[in-house]
């Protein structure tokens, strides 16, 4: 087969993805099988692939990452992403996830083509080397440096403090976590709500002592006096 490099936005893709789950599989060229009907996975008339199949057998979990992928802001250079019989592209994106029948069901790994157009003729932005969005779960350079002094602290080897979020750093976060329960920090406490029902009735007091005895009512149409007696 003549010469092929892989879409550089698929490359920043898997760098991400290999930053979080050191080691995970990702796809790129096709197969013998790939290569007898038009997809991204076969070069295109540049000699690019545009498209990967990314396995979860590092940690990564599909769902979730097909999920982000389609959620905006998404990737400039996204096509379509296929997972579990459902398929997301961008050209449909107002149907949401589609019913996908192809042959393959895609229920161990998550396909991800990039650029425009048919299969196996993919144009347009795939070249574009916007970050994706999984670095670190959303954690910046700094936030992974605090996790890495905080586990050298609680005495787990993190490898050097350099942001990076590579095997050694995710082992000894991981085991910090598991030392301390693998709970955060409480949160602030949320604001009070309503008031609840009122209590049931309680029940009757003692009977009061006996009342004294009126000894002259006057009544003329209505009551205009009462005298008492001791
Ligand atoms: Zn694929």
């Amino acid at each position: 087969m003549a010469s092929w490099r892989l879409a550089r936005s698929l490359e920043v893709l898997r760098d991400e993805i290999r930053a979080l789950h050191p080691g995970t599989t990702v796809w790129t060229i096709g197969d013998q099988a790939h290569a007898a009907g038009a997809s991204d996975h076969n070069p295109n008339a540049q000699g690019v692939v545009c498209a990967v199949d990314v396995l979860g057998d590092k940690g990564l979990r599909l769902a979730d990452f097909a999920a982000q992928l389609v959620a905006a802001p998404r990737h400039p250079a996204l096509k379509y992403v296929i997972f579990n019989r459902r398929i997301w592209s961008v050209a449909r994106a107002s149907e949401g996830w589609r019913t996908y029948t192809g042959s393959n069901p895609h229920s161990t790994h998550v396909h991800v083509s990039v650029g425009t157009g048919p299969d196996g003729k993919s144009a347009g932005p795939y070249d574009n080397t916007s970050p994706w969005g999984l670095a670190g779960g959303g954690l910046t350079v700094e936030a992974i440096k605090g996790l890495q002094r905080a586990a050298k602290a609680a005495g787990f080897d993190p490898g050097p403090i350099d942001g990076v979020w590579g095997s050694k750093t995710e082992a000894a976060v991981t085991a910090v976590m598991k030392a301390s329960g693998a709970r955060g920090p409480a949160g602030p406490a949320g604001p009070s709500g309503p008031a609840g029902p009122r209590g049931p009735q309680g029940e009757p007091g003692p009977a009061g002592p006996p009342g004294r005895t009126p000894t002259r009512i006057a009544i003329s149409g209505e009551v205009i006096a009462t005298s008492e007696q001791s």
